[in-house]
């Protein structure tokens, strides 16, 4: 299928997500027309330099006689757009995100949903460690999952045309209930920049000689974690904030796996050791067969 499959898509929030959105939308030719709005005026002067769509001044302006809105701001913002946003959505209209945590979305946004709209969360698993319209591109959901998160009595015909939408950008979808994917994203994607700021901020913390060694000798391990624990502070601290129990449910049993693998290191245990990374290199390698490496 080509040709538009919306007729005016927003977009509030043109950082890195918005703006691979914009340029998706753009050369697969999905809507005829692309309103923007983003709280910040450096972000909406760069989405016009970009030419990355119509930048509007004002939320209302960019959502009103949209068919599809996309929130693509950190989860924290939802709480106050909520109210304006129904305000303009036209019934009929979709009203999906991007967010990395889904339940606090139904929580911040579901009670502000008017009688009509389609309220229908959704997750892109890809991103990188930048921020900004500048730091956007189209391929950024090719071969990528984007899991969406309809809420009881989600029009079915709806959650469709939001999976076709997300199809010709490039990506699978997955139909997901919000509180498994926030289980599910606890462990693959949270507790993973956890442990990545931890390690880079124990490090920073080390002596002063020690850590310009730190630096030197990255690349045995420790520069992938600063990679990670360089992504957007603002996010990041949204998503803890947010997705809380079910992070620190799969913090206790990462802790008591960590307790067990120093167990094994104290008493020499290397066979332990020898069958756990035996197992964990499994893991890699499906990875690569599932393409998602
Ligand atoms: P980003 O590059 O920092 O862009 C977010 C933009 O939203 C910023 O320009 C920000 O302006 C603006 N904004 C903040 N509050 C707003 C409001 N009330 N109204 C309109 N605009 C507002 O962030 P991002 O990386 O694109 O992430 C956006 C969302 O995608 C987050 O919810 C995140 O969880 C999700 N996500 C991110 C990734 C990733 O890897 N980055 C992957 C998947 C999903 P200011 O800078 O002035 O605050």
């Amino acid at each position: 299928m080509s040709g538009p499959l919306f007729a005016r898509v927003a977009l509030v929030g043109i950082g890195l997500i918005g703006s691979s959105l914009a340029r998706g939308v753009k050369a697969e030719g999905l809507s005829s027309e692309i309103a923007i709005f983003d709280a910040s005026p450096d972000a909406r002067a760069a989405a016009r330099e970009l030419g990355l769509g119509k930048v509007e001044d004002s939320l209302a302006a960019a959502v009103t006689g949209a068919d599809l809105v996309i929130i693509a701001t950190p989860i924290g913002a939802y709480a106050d757009l909520g109210p304006e946003l129904a305000r303009h959505l036209k019934p009929g209209a979709i009203l999906s995100d991007v967010g990395s945590v889904k339940q606090a979305v139904v929580r911040d946004l579901g009670p502000h949903v008017p009688e009509g709209v389609h309220f229908i969360p959704g997750h892109p698993i890809a991103g990188t460690e930048h921020s900004g319209p500048r730091a956007g591109f189209a391929e950024l959901f090719k071969g990528r999952w984007c899991i969406l998160t309809p809420v009881p009595g989600s029009d079915t015909a709806a959650v469709e045309r939001l999976q076709t939408f997300w199809q010709r950008i490039g990506s699978m979808v997955e139909v997901m209930e919000p509180r498994h994917h926030d289980q599910v994203l606890a462990i693959t994607s949270h507790l993973p920049h956890l442990i990545a700021y931890t390690i880079v901020d124990t490090a920073t913390n080390l002596e002063e000689s020690t850590q310009s060694e730190v630096i030197k000798f990255s690349a045995s391990g420790f520069r992938d974690f600063t990679r990670i624990a360089a992504s957007d502070p603002t996010m990041w601290r949204d998503i803890f904030l947010n997705n809380r129990e079910a992070v620190l449910e799969i913090l206790g049993r990462f802790t008591e796996d960590l307790t067990a693998l120093q167990r094994a290191i104290r008493w020499g245990e290397g066979d332990k050791l020898f069958d756990v990374f035996t197992r964990t290199r499994e893991v890699r390698r499906g990875i690569i067969d599932a393409k998602q490496a």
